[in-house]
């Protein structure tokens, strides 16, 4: 039975959810119902099938039956696909503020930086995916004698499957490249977060996708997204490093290619010439955008000895002052956890550190005053290795904050994890700035900002070195993952083995000569 008693949160209402109920790919009748609950408050959301293999194979096979005609559409008549979900989601923008707001507990603010990030990315493929799918011209063994060129071509079914903190970007933004490069997509959202992932499928569907070509799957991770990867010809997958490792498992038993995004224990490095107030600033975004519940946000903050209590007295100040709250507005600046697993990870990463003897500066405790979920910013000092928080992704509201007195120093602490996602250098000088970054091992690293900076970077690549994940999205990598390469070579006037009626001997030692000369010839080599 499905259960229809839905929290009246924002404009999200039960109407809306049996709407989004519809466009679902897996039947509801028959199917165990996964209910969802609204971190503000702890009421009942709503609840969505939980698809089985069979639900996931029939997604699958109506996507690829769609496919074959997606592809064969030019790009750019893709593209304008991808141009009218832009305007959509800058119109549309109030009712899926509500509805990310209802199902994870973020604040507004947070909630805007995915519909702005939607529509950066819609932007940029639509606008550049015609040049990163473009034939290309490759040199032959000897010129003139073959005409070689490079193809790309579509993988077929693109499989997603995307976590709740981003439950909008990260159902999106993966997906559309995927498109636009002439795949079908089969969606796996996280079950918290499955009602806007639908919303997107939708405002798809109005942009002018055809019928059947980007399906959504609901259900459990294990089952659903294991029996995705099961019968999809490429996957992207954002969540855990563990099951990454899963997923890449799976991928490789298949031999299909797969992408994925993954945990990071990021760190922020403030050298002595930084400028205090916008460090300060980048710091609380750093630290607390999303409650800390994203992957490239700021766990680990390392800070120049001659400006590290100035800089603490005013990271202090600026964190007791954010407003944490629920609201369907701009008031607050830090919302909810989404979920009692997330507070439960939270408050006993705080609890062993300070039993270990860690420092509480500001926040560490939770506010049920205020909302269920609900963790204060909090600054610890005097964390140690062997804390759990020092080495392990908290994914929550919590910095730890050391000092160093060397740049070499400040480095080897920032390398010394298994991550690699992200980090943020802050210095006067901007060419001081990249030196430092190219040392980090961090598949992006920002200066003078702490992520938003290479995030929103769309043309440039973004992903993790180290545990922190394999591939990278947006760039031209972001969209060539998704297709496989074809050289086709066409060859004149005789073979590489030689022309016809030449001995082989007499062929070698031509060769050996025009290569010889090649290898001299700039233009040539
Ligand atoms: P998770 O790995 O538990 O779940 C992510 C998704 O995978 C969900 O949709 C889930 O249903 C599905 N899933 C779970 N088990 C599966 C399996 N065996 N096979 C296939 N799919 C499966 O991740 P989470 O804890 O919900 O998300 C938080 C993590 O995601 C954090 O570690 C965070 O750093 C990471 N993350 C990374 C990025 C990035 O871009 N690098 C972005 C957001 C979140």
């Amino acid at each position: 039975m499905t259960d229809t008693r839905v929290a009246r949160t924002g404009a999200v209402n039960a109407r809306l959810i049996e709407r989004l109920k519809a466009r679902i790919s897996v039947p509801v009748e028959g199917r165990e119902m996964l209910p969802s609950f609204v971190p503000f408050t702890g009421e009942l959301l709503g609840d969505a099938p939980r698809g089985t293999r069979e639900d996931v194979r029939e997604a699958v096979d109506r996507a690829r039956a769609a496919q074959g005609a997606w592809a064969r559409r030019s790009v750019g008549e893709r593209a304008r696909v991808l141009r009218r979900f832009h305007a959509l989601v800058l119109s549309r923008q109030d009712e899926i503020l509500d509805l990310v707001q209802v199902e994870s507990g973020k604040a507004r603010g947070h909630a805007f930086e995915e519909v702005a990030d939607c529509a950066i990315v819609a932007r940029y493929y639509a606008h550049h995916a015609a040049e990163h799918l473009r034939p290309r011209r490759r040199r032959g063994a000897l010129p003139g004698l073959t005409s070689t060129r490079e193809y790309r071509h579509p993988k077929g079914v693109v499989g997603i499957i995307s976590p709740w903190n981003y439950p909008l970007t990260l159902a999106v933004t993966d997906s559309l490249p995927a498109l636009v490069a002439g795949n079908a997509v089969v969606l796996k959202p996280d079950r918290q977060t499955s009602f806007t992932a639908l919303w997107a499928a939708e405002l798809l569907d109005e942009a002018g996708l055809p019928r059947g070509l980007f399906g959504v799957v609901t259900g459990e991770g294990r089952e659903a997204g294991a029996a995705l990867i099961g019968e999809v010809d490429y996957v992207s997958f954002t969540g855990s490093t563990a099951t990454g490792r899963t997923v890449a498992r799976q991928a490789g038993e298949r031999l299909i290619g797969c992408s994925l995004e993954l945990g990071g224990k990021n760190a922020m490095i403030l050298l002595e010439d930084a400028d205090l107030e916008r460090a300060t600033e980048g710091a609380v975004r750093g630290c607390f955008s999303n409650a800390g519940q994203l992957c490239i946000s700021i766990e680990r903050l390392f800070v120049h000895d001659s400006i590290f209590d100035r800089f603490v007295q005013r990271f202090v100040e600026k964190t007791r002052a954010l407003r944490l709250g629920p609201a369907f507005d701009y008031s607050t600046d830090v919302g909810s956890l989404v979920s009692r697993k997330q507070l439960d990870t939270v408050e006993e990463h705080v609890r062993d550190a300070v039993a270990e003897g860690a420092t509480v500066l500001a926040g560490g405790r939770s506010r049920p005053d205020l909302g269920p979920l609900f963790y204060e910013p909090t600054i610890l000092t005097d964390v140690r290795a062997g804390m759990t928080l020092f080495a392990d992704e908290t994914f929550g509201p919590v910095v730890s904050l050391q000092r160093f007195r060397s740049v070499d120093e400040a480095v080897e602490k920032t390398n010394d994890t298994p991550y690699g996602l992200n980090a943020s250098v802050w210095t006067r000088d901007a060419r001081r700035g990249r030196e430092v970054a190219a040392q980090i091992h961090a598949g992006t690293v920002n200066v003078n900002d702490a992520y938003a900076a290479a995030w929103a970077s769309t043309d440039a690549p973004m992903g993790g070195m180290k545990d922190s994940g394999l591939g990278r999205r947006h760039g031209e990598e972001g969209i060539l993952r998704y297709t496989d390469s074809q050289t086709v070579a066409v060859q004149r006037l005789f073979s590489l083995s030689g022309p016809p009626g030449v001995s082989g001997e007499r062929y070698a030692r031509f060769l050996s000569g025009v290569l010889k000369v090649f290898e001299k010839v700039p233009g040539l080599r």
